[in-house]
């Protein structure tokens, strides 16, 4: 029997997807080759490329908006130093809203002035901070729209004249946002869209351009566009089942649809962890993200006890991160509410139990 699968990341994918991917390692389009041992520049592959591009844009509603969808190599990481080496010339801000954002940071002081517009790391990141200024001389503001390891998530994003520049990487695909209020967004595969090894990255072309040093070709966006994402070796396999996950998403009624299940998924999660005092959630309520839940247990002495029965249970990957402790569950898009009704039940066997 499968596992009831709460990864953070690389996390559960939609079973038919992993069917077909393994199919296309054998055969891929009955070519009597695998995907994995054509070129990337013949038809089967190209025509890949463009699907996968094409459905990021139509999911998201940014058809004919000015945007283009690439997808890199390097993972989210590598667009923290991407983003700051095509777009700071001379300032800008970020929200620092957990380990992700700090790290963002990080890699863009190295390139020009940054300043914290917002942080919550006076209570270790269990919040989403509000009401703050967003100076208006910045190059772009940068936020993380879902804090993995914490378990918040942005519900309102800053109205600013700035260009937004924002990781979803553990939220991309989950819920209904304004994507044309962004500028950039990137997003690792690997935590709602894909395999590891390729990044998401949504761009609008007439942000670029207005910085004056010179960028390496691999690392410039100007580069990726001209040659439709094809300008080294992709990496075919996740690329291929990434696009399969988006085909998935569009069959079974897009973000919308995927959007309600996932508020199902978060309702039936954290009215247990409310209401059952053997367990404390971890972010504020108001901030709490619908992907990943963390809570931890009232009493320590009850780990030992609750660890076996989500083992018995056949639940997978709910430890929490090592700068929280305590449990974490990620409920992506592929996760079925059904995972999440045998976590709740667990649960309530635990308070019944103790
Ligand atoms: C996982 C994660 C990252 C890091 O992604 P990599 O692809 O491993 O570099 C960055 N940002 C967020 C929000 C994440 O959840």
């Amino acid at each position: 029997m499968k596992k009831h699968n709460f990864s953070a990341g690389p996390c559960i994918l939609p079973q038919e997807v992993f069917k077909q991917a393994s199919e296309a390692v054998l055969n891929f389009n009955n070519l009597d080759l695998s995907i994995l041992e054509i070129s990337h520049r013949s038809k089967d592959f190209v025509d890949v490329m463009e699907e996968a591009r094409e459905l990021v844009l139509e999911l998201m509603g940014l058809e004919g908006k000015g945007y283009k969808a690439l997808f890199l190599q390097g993972g989210a990481s590598m667009q923290f130093v991407m983003t700051a080496y095509n777009l700071l010339e001379n300032k800008a801000g970020y929200i620092n809203t957990g380990t992700w954002s700090d790290k963002a940071i990080k890699e863009a002081k190295i390139f020009g002035e940054v300043v914290d517009v917002a942080s919550s790391k006076d209570k270790n990141y269990n919040y989403i901070p509000k009401g703050f200024e967003v100076p208006s001389d910045l190059d772009y503001l940068h936020l993380t729209t879902n804090n993995t390891i914490f378990g918040t998530q942005i519900k309102e994003f800053p109205t600013t004249d700035v260009p937004l520049v924002a990781d979803m990487s553990s939220d991309i695909f989950s819920r209904e946002i304004d994507f044309s209020k962004f500028d950039l967004i990137y997003a690792g595969a690997q935590k709602n869209m894909g395999p590891a090894g390729t990044t998401l990255v949504v761009i609008k072309e007439d942000i670029l351009g207005k910085v004056t040093r010179q960028i390496p070709s691999m690392l410039s966006y100007a580069t990726h566009i001209s040659k439709g994402s094809m300008f080294n070796t992709p990496p075919v396999f996740a690329v291929y089942t990434s696009m399969l996950t988006l085909r998935w998403l569009k069959e079974n009624g897009g973000i919308a649809k995927a959007a309600e299940e996932n508020e199902k998924k978060a309702t039936l999660l954290y009215s247990e962890i409310d209401l059952n005092p053997l367990f404390k959630g971890y972010a504020a309520k108001e901030d709490r993200s619908i992907m990943n839940a963390t809570f931890n247990l009232a009493e320590d002495n009850l780990k030992e006890t609750f660890d076996t029965m989500l083992k018995e249970a056949g639940i997978n990957g709910l430890n929490g991160h090592r700068s929280v402790g305590g449990y974490r569950a990620s409920m992506y898009n592929a996760l079925p509410l059904n995972s999440v009704g045998v976590l709740v039940d667990v649960m309530s066997e635990l308070e019944r139990k103790a």
